[in-house]
């Protein structure tokens, strides 16, 4: 490329850009193409006049305080209002340079203009955006704190008179069982038995109004191992009685707190113990793996499996595979996925019919962590 093929190119790229060059009072000077296209003024508009006149400049400050900033500095940046011929106001971000006038004569500036109007407008439609779910989030967590509320208070007014009822069943069985017959002491047997099965209900239904409570710990470390140990220790008698082996390799620390994760694997541990199958040892094999800011906790057993129609179902509160054949109330692992979800993770189950079933879960990994 020549000399002079280069300089038609650069001028013809000034002409294409938003670029004025103006006297420092404000006189227009040079006014290009690009600015035609952006304020709909020609140059033969433009020239003469003075550019913050024909724009209608509105200044973010006092004009002299920008100009006094141009002097001292040899150049201003800023974000600058402008009229369009058609009326149309623009929001321009400026970029003065100051040009040293020829021996003693006044400076002149050379002004670059980028419309961004419509990224304004689109980050303004953001924030409104953001705002509208901020306060969706709150209304929701709102109504969740109220139902919460209302279960925690229901299951509590509902337990008293069923503790009285037990009582007085028991009274029953221990003080008038001469009086019944045979048929009369089933019934009194299957009235306690009902009592036990509402009284773990209630149970199961604050646990879990209760489990997502402060679930969320965005600062709070917990070590999944020292809660894996914790939910064993609760566990501890159907551990032994049923003879469940359970093995763990090095877990890492989640942000969750303490008391949500113990629950998270007491409830996935009893499972594995209760769903066993007959004449098969049991056996719960723990393990993790890390990714870049979450880690998979998974809880495989080798009990009876299940069906994968019900890999979704489980995990809604009362759904019950197995009856009333086995004792339970159908909520462990809605609980499971209320505490995991609150924290910020997903549950999900892999399982094979007659050979076992594998839980994960996945959490957000504290940072210093694996
Ligand atoms: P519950 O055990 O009280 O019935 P859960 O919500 O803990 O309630 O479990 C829901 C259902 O999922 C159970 O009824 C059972 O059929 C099935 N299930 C849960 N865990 C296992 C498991 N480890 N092996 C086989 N089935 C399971």
């Amino acid at each position: 490329m020549t000399q002079s093929e280069l300089q038609n190119i650069l001028a013809e790229a000034v002409d294409r850009s938003n670029i004025l060059i103006r006297h420092f009072d404000g006189t227009v000077e040079y006014w290009t193409n690009g600015c035609q296209r952006l304020y709909g003024w020609s140059a033969d508009e433009a020239l003469g006049r003075n550019s913050h006149d024909l724009l209608k400049t509105k200044f973010p400050v006092p004009v002299a305080k920008i100009e006094a900033e141009l002097l001292a500095n040899g150049s201003w940046q800023g974000d600058l209002t402008h009229q369009h011929k058609d009326g149309r106001w623009l929001l321009i971000s400026t970029d003065w340079a100051l040009l040293p006038g020829e021996k003693g004569s006044a400076p002149r500036v050379i002004s670059t203009h980028t419309d961004i109007t419509s990224r304004l407008a689109m980050e303004r439609e953001l924030d409104a955006g953001n705002q509208r779910l901020r306060q969706m989030a709150e209304e929701l967590e709102r109504s969740n704190e109220e139902l919460e509320e209302f279960a925690r208070i229901a299951s509590h007014d509902l337990s008293a008179p069923i503790t009285t009822a037990r009582w007085l069943t028991d009274l029953l069985a221990t003080r008038h069982a001469q009086q019944l017959d045979q048929d009369g002491m089933t019934c009194l047997r299957q009235i306690s038995s009902s009592l036990e099965r509402m009284a773990d209900l209630i149970d199961a239904v604050l646990a879990h109004a209760l489990a997502g409570k402060g679930a969320i710990a965005a600062q709070h470390e917990t070590d999944a191992g020292d809660a894996l140990s914790a939910a064993m220790e609760n566990l501890r008698l159907d551990i032994a009685t049923s003879g469940t082996v359970i093995e763990s390799a090095p877990l890492p620390k989640l942000l969750i707190r303490p008391q949500a994760l113990t629950q998270l694997f007491q409830n996935l541990l009893s499972n594995a113990i209760k769903y066993r199958r007959p004449a098969v040892p049991p056996k719960v094999e723990i393990s993790a793996v890390d990714e870049i800011n979450q880690s998979t906790i998974e809880v495989r057993d080798n009990g009876v499996g299940i069906e994968k129609e019900w890999f979704e179902r489980i995990f809604l509160p009362l759904q019950r595979r197995h009856g009333a054949r086995v004792k339970g109330s159908g909520i462990g692992l809605a609980t499971c996925k209320k505490i995991v979800t609150r924290a910020g993770g997903e549950i999900w189950v892999e399982s094979e019919l007659g050979v076992g079933s594998a839980f994960y879960f996945s959490l957000p990994r504290a940072p210093t962590s694996g």
